[in-house]
């Protein structure tokens, strides 16, 4: 069928700002992809043009509520959730819960959209969708903690269910909040279900769910190197993040030979030119959860290390970089850095860390890029085996998780080269990555 409104790629991207005004965050998420897959689109009769990326970037449902909580001095206090039903054209609703004041419907709306095409990616029945409050957990106590998170639970389990949409944890959600809100859901629906992913290990969790997506962002960046003959032994890599993706994507450059220089926090990074050994990661992974401190203190504990208040870490040499903290935390001139002090790859544990100028930067300067779409998949696929022991009523083996960790990571990077590869040696991921996630969901939609 012919379509006669078929528009350019300049002025698709001018319709998404104006039907999202002030929602910068989505409309970059979709220029990214837009970008990539215009001219495999406008080639493809079937995919009825921009039409149908027009229907993955506009989310199938958006809700949005009240959270009132009392914290301990016994005021009300109140916030707003979100949870966001960005695409179920290949299985329920997927994605995690984020507790951050810099949370948004924009942002949510942008990891969504997101969420949609990397849970493709995973060849798992997984749809997509984000959610999450404008609540700062920081300094809060445990109880407060979870009467928000009950409450926060009271308003979403009508919208969510194992067969339906089957949350997660993200920034500033773990295990402690993934607990509350699991009780919550049961206390009201009395349906003890697969509802949540990031379970304790006791109530239906899976094993290797807390490492996956770090330690899958290094199994991705290994199939990297791995294209240019390489490996990670004796590579200097750079990190921003201290949490879960952080902390697990440096033990696992470390068990496979390389030396991590940073971690970071809003505060600051610090740079530690010894090596930030399994020991040292092992000192901040119980400062940021059992101590909620800052990483500022690691250069008070370890000899030689120091702290750089204000800063990002991309400005320290390096082969390797995973920017495993937030959304729009490398940009263009912090790309031009790293390039320019040589590095070989960089691969995104965060969601959507580099910015649009960033990520031209690296295209042009074709080094090694992944986007976070490919590169941090690891965990929310093992969500997907989560999902799939929940239904067995079974807990799978270590051993078996581990390999299909392995197997799924290099099945992602396999589908970057097969979409991506330039020839010349040279492999776009970030385009191999977008066109097939928005391939699989397109087809499944038609
Ligand atoms: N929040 C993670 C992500 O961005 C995991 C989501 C999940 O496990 O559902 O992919």
């Amino acid at each position: 069928m012919a379509v006669s409104d078929h528009v350019d790629l300049p002025t698709f991207i001018a319709g998404v700002r104006k039907r999202n005004p002030g929602q910068d965050e989505f409309v970059q998420a979709v220029q990214e992809v837009a970008e990539d897959i215009y001219d495999f689109i406008a080639d493809k009769e079937q995919y009825h043009h921009y039409q149908i990326l027009r229907r993955i970037a506009e989310p199938d449902r958006i809700v949005s509520f009240r959270v009132c909580w009392e914290d301990d001095q016994h005021n009300i206090r109140v916030n707003r959730g979100w949870r966001v039903q960005n695409n179920n054209a290949i299985g329920p609703y997927k994605g995690g819960i984020r507790f951050h004041p810099s949370v948004t419907e924009s942002v949510l709306k942008f990891l969504a959209f997101e969420q949609t095409f990397k849970n493709a990616l995973t060849g798992l029945p997984m749809g997509g969708g984000k959610g999450g409050a404008n609540f700062n957990p920081k300094g809060k106590s445990d109880h407060e903690v979870m009467r928000f998170c009950q409450s926060f639970m009271t308003e979403l389990y009508r919208h969510v269910g194992a067969d339906v949409d089957v949350p997660a944890g993200d920034i500033g959600v773990g295990a402690r909040e993934i607990g509350y809100m699991f009780g919550q859901y049961k206390r009201i629906t009395n349906q003890f279900t697969g509802v949540l992913t990031g379970k304790g290990l006791e109530y239906g969790g899976s094993l290797i769910r807390t490492e996956a997506t770090g330690y899958g962002a290094v199994y991705f960046l290994a199939n990297m190197l791995k294209t240019k003959g390489e490996d990670l032994t004796g590579k200097s890599a750079v990190i921003s993040g201290s949490g879960n993706v952080a902390t697990h994507a440096a033990e696992k450059i470390v068990q496979l030979g390389g030396k991590v220089l940073t971690l970071s926090d809003s505060q600051g990074f610090i740079h530690d030119p010894d090596g930030i050994t399994q020991d040292k990661i092992n000192w901040v992974k119980a400062h940021k959860t059992k101590r909620r401190g800052r990483i500022a203190d690691y250069a008070a504990e370890f000899k030689g290390a120091t702290f750089v208040e204000g800063k990002t870490p991309w400005g320290v040499p390096c082969d390797v970089a995973l920017p495993c903290a937030t959304q729009n935390e490398l940009l263009g001139d912090d790309a031009r850095m790293l390039v320019k002090n040589g590095c070989q790859a960089v691969a995104e544990g965060a969601n959507m860390p580099t910015n649009l100028e960033g990520v031209h930067v690296f295209k042009d300067a074709k080094i090694l890029f992944a986007p976070g779409k490919a590169a941090n998949a690891g965990g929310v696929a093992v969500s997907g085996l989560e999902m799939s022991q929940n239904s067995e009523r079974r807990s799978w083996k270590e051993a078996e998780l581990q390999q299909l960790l392995l197997d799924i990571m290099e099945g992602i990077h396999s589908s970057c080269v097969a979409y991506g590869d330039q020839g010349g040696g040279y492999i776009d991921y970030v385009k191999g990555a977008n066109i097939a996630g928005f391939k699989k969901v397109a087809d499944a939609m038609l």
